[in-house]
């Protein structure tokens, strides 16, 4: 599903990534731990292009994924086309949420679908319904974010990238924000999409979940994976 090959970001002369190499199949479900500022987002952000990387070879859903920089970092017109097709098949999931906070929890999660997928307003409200009861937030379709619990936002802005119908999904410390007592209620859901077969990327620190959930945990110090397996092997058995 993801294939990445030599891949490398700096800023300057600070080298985030350094070539990093990893495969991940379809159905997959890996775990990125590692110490703060090991460029486990930036890895992330790369993936979906939110970061431009410097070099290196990215494969998402079987095609290459050509990106070019302008002086500025910033990607070119060409590469802003391919990045629409990039985005409906890689869904992100990140730590402050990221809703629109002046449109309703339904209108939040049409967004996509009926801008980017010229989905008409009917079949686009139907399905994020749909979406929103399988987030247990149907009822708050015509709250706004701001009145919902961190843990309710995040369970939207999961709805939100399901909408798009991605091919994978990638979390960026998606408990992290939460107050402790709604770490789970995310969690529970990630862990239901996990074993309905979404192939999923998940930056975390969430010990049990990388542990328990995740098919493979990488762990990344220093902008690089220093170690990788399944959870057994990387804990060891208890
Ligand atoms: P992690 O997610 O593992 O904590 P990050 O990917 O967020 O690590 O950051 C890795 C390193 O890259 C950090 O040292 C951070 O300071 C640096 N970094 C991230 N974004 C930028 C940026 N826009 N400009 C300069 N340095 C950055
Ligand atoms: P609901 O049954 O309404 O979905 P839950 O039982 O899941 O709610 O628990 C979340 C509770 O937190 C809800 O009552 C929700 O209204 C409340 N809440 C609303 N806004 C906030 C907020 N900003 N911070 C924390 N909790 C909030």
């Amino acid at each position: 599903m993801i294939h990445i090959n030599n891949l490398q970001k700096t800023y300057g002369e600070t080298a985030v990534l350094k070539d990093v190499n990893v495969t991940i199949a379809e159905g997959e479900v890996v775990s990125i731990i590692g110490p703060s500022g090991a460029g486990k987002s930036t890895l992330l952000r790369c993936i979906n292009l939110l970061e431009v990387p410097t070099a290196g070879e990215l494969t998402v859903d079987q095609k290459p994924v050509h990106y070019r920089a302008n002086r500025k970092g910033k990607l070119t017109m060409m590469s802003q086309y391919r990045l629409q097709w990039l985005r409906t098949r890689v869904g992100m999931v990140f730590q402050q949420f990221n809703l629109w906070p002046h449109k309703t929890v339904l209108q939040n999660v049409i967004e996509g679908p009926t801008v980017i997928h010229r989905l008409p307003k009917a079949e686009a409200v139907r399905k994020a319904e749909e979406l929103l009861d399988k987030v247990g937030l149907l009822h708050k379709a015509g709250e706004y974010p701001g009145n919902l619990s961190g843990g309710q936002q995040q369970r939207v802005a999961i709805a939100r990238a399901l909408a798009m119908e991605p091919k994978v999904m990638l979390f960026d410390e998606p408990t992290s924000a939460l107050d402790p007592e709604l770490v789970n209620e995310v969690l529970e859901l990630m862990v239901r999409l996990a074993k309905e077969g979404m192939t999923m990327i998940v930056v975390t620190h969430e010990m049990n979940f990388a542990r328990n959930i995740s098919d493979r945990v990488l762990f990344m110090e220093q902008g690089q994976i220093t170690r990788q397996g399944p959870p057994d092997e990387l804990f060891g058995n208890p």
